[in-house]
């Protein structure tokens, strides 16, 4: 058999525990056999960040930048803990949150729908497509530990004009501190991606804040968003969707009693905890998709979840794991696709296509990694191992090419 022939550099990120072992998986059972690829390879696995002084991490989004696609591994963003276990120098900031601010990208997460999963939230039968702000707020945070009484203000100093203090609190004992900011740009980048992801998909808009609570922080959000849909209601209209705003709390609430197939734009952190609900709702972690999108048309394609640490220290320990790959793989997936298309290489395209085919094919026919089974109906009499799944879905795809 020929091989598929991509005409440009696919940008490959590997990362860390169970998901680098999928990862590697992945590669060898259903990409390198068919398509005769040129990857540009960077290790992002926690170790190699270390060595480099994370400096692979910028590289890898640099070269995003340079060819267009890339496909990312999941990854550890170390905390303390982490430093202890791999002996790292220090706990590096997430590599997602850098390589989302380098290429100033908004993420778009969707489940992936099969017929014999019903969601946990019985109303949903269709994608809620979640975007995720991917700048400032915690992300970009500046904490301080307080460590006895005093005053703790927000000093503004423009290059011109008069400096401006604010109070923000005054201790009487110990405690803590964060300052978060965010920038006109990248909320209305934000906003811009939104709204065309939205129209392109043909689905309603929600947005989301606490604009009661926060009037100036989050109200600004809020009227960036009213101004930029304002400016293209045109759009809307012969589009057939429609923009709302809801206080999130409502928003969370409304969710749960629709159908489903709207994108939900969120700022980063109700992003980060939202996306976690929704890929739950719909079945598992290992079910939903991630796109990095930047204002200037590149992808960075990944999996909404971390990298199973749980599983990763079963493996290690020798013990059999069915940790499940489909998001890994439409990770693979999604980067392909867009290849095909921004090279105008249909076989390319259709491959990517035929990988997909393939898993749902072995979802629907019952041939599930344990995180499904509860969830299906009919109820699959067994599950596959972490492996034996990725050998299906390769067999399947022989069988189509
Ligand atoms: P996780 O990898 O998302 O997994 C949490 C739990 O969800 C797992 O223990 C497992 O539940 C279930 N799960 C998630 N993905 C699954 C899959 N593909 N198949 C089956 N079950 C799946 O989160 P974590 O283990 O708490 O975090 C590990 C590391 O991931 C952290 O260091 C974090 O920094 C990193 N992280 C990276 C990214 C990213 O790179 N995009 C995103 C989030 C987190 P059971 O244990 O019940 O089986
Ligand atoms: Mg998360």
């Amino acid at each position: 058999m020929t091989k598929i022939k991509v005409k440009t550099p696919l940008v490959e990120l590997d990362g860390d525990e169970m998901t680098r072992i999928i990862w590697a998986m992945i590669k060898e059972k259903l990409i390198l056999p068919f398509l005769d690829v040129e990857l540009k390879y960077y290790d992002l696995g926690v170790r190699k960040r270390d060595e480099t002084d994370d400096r692979i991490t910028t590289e890898s989004a640099y070269a995003i930048q340079r060819y267009g696609v890339g496909v990312k591994c999941a990854t550890i963003t170390p905390d303390a803990e982490r430093v202890t276990e791999y002996k790292l120098k220090k706990a590096w900031p997430s590599p997602n949150g850098q390589i989302r601010s380098i290429l100033d990208g908004t993420v778009f997460r969707k489940p992936i729908l099969v017929k014999n999963i019903t969601p946990a939230v019985r109303s949903w039968k269709k994608p809620i497509i979640l975007g995720r702000h991917a700048y400032g707020d915690l992300y970009r945070g500046v904490e301080l530990m307080v460590d006895q009484p005093g005053k703790v203000e927000i000093v503004y100093t423009p290059e011109k004009g008069q400096e401006r203090r604010l109070l923000l609190h005054d201790f009487k004992g110990p405690g803590v501190v964060m300052g978060i900011h965010n920038l006109e740009k990248s909320i209305r980048s934000f906003a811009r991606a939104c709204i065309t992801y939205a129209l392109s998909e043909k689905v309603d808009l929600w947005f989301s804040v606490k604009d009661t609570i926060s009037k100036i922080y989050h109200a600004y959000f809020k009227n960036v968003f009213a101004a930029e849909t304002q400016a293209r209601r045109a759009e809307f209209e012969q589009a057939g969707v429609g923009y709302r705003y809801m206080l999130i709390d409502d928003a969370a609430a409304q969710a749960m009693k629709h159908e489903g197939g709207f994108l939900w734009a969120l700022s980063n952190y109700d992003g980060d905890v939202f996306s976690d609900v929704v890929a739950s709702g719909f079945g598992s972690l290992g079910m939903m998709t991630s796109v990095l999108v930047s204002p200037d048309g590149k992808f960075e394609f990944e999996a909404a979840h971390g990298t199973v640490r749980r599983h990763y220290y079963e493996h290690l320990k020798g013990h059999p794991t069915s940790t499940n790959s489909v998001a890994s793989i439409f990770a693979w997936t999604g980067g392909i696709k867009k290849r095909g298309e921004l090279d105008a290489t249909p076989a390319v395209t259709a491959f990517g296509e035929k990988i997909e085919k393939a898993v749902i094919g072995c979802i629907e026919d019952g041939t599930v990694t344990k995180d499904l089974v509860p969830l299906m109906d009919p109820r699959p009499i067994g599950h596959q191992s972490t492996e034996g799944f990725i050998g299906a879905v390769a067999a399947k795809l022989k069988t189509m090419m």
